[in-house]
């Protein structure tokens, strides 16, 4: 139905990491302009990593909790710099899927949301990114519960699915909860996987 996109990412796996942090509880308009911004203001990491929150704060104002984001940029950039030495995060894209999902997640205020954007995006790594579409339409399909902790929902459905699937169904589930599974009044009638939906069955 929404054909089979590809993933022809080429961005900076640092900045797809920022970038994803800058997206938290916000439009995606409003955390690219934050991210704009940042990137004007402080072309490099290490002139981020240097600055005081405040200013970091309010660059990115656009992209909202701005206050919250900025202390967790921050970390980020000094614990990295820390950590390997400099702001290259390539080797993400060979190590161990493990290692590279355990290095991101020690990063604080990294979830496992975020740690899978990074893999997935630029990395390219079959890994599965949830967000609150993909949330509600595994859980109305029943294949996950009520009640699961972020970390486990992720492990569980990554163990399901095909390799080489993890993009397009990342792309294409999102958009099945933007147009057609709403949170109130999903048109299941519409709904490519309603054979297969407790909920959808329920419904029709
Ligand atoms: S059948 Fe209905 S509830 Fe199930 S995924 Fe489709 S729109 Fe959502």
């Amino acid at each position: 139905m929404f054909g089979v996109p590809l993933n022809d990412s080429h961005e900076d796996p640092l900045d797809e990491l920022i970038n994803t942090i800058l997206s938290q509880s916000t439009t995606n308009i409003n955390s690219h302009r934050a991210f704009a911004s940042l990137k004007q203001r402080f072309p490099d990491w290490e002139q981020a990593r240097r600055a005081h929150t405040d200013s970091i704060a309010s660059v990115i104002k656009a992209g909202g909790l701005a206050n919250v984001k900025s202390v967790v940029i921050k970390n980020v950039l000094d614990e990295i710099k820390k950590r390997r030495g400099n702001f290259d995060l390539s080797f993400l894209k060979t190590a161990p899927i493990a290692e590279a999902r355990e290095f991101l997640l020690s990063l604080k205020g990294v979830g496992p949301k975020t740690a899978a954007c990074v893999l997935l995006f630029t990395c390219k790594r079959p890994v599965f990114p949830m967000d609150t579409h993909i949330f509600r339409i595994f859980r109305r399909v029943g294949l996950l519960p009520d009640k699961i902790s972020d970390q486990l929902a992720h492990q569980k459905i990554e163990n399901l699915l095909p390799p080489k699937k993890h993009y397009s169904l990342h792309i294409n589930l999102i958009t099945l909860g933007r147009r057609i599974c709403h949170p109130k009044n999903p048109k299941c009638g519409q709904c490519p996987l309603s054979d297969h939906c407790d909920f959808g069955q329920s419904q029709l």
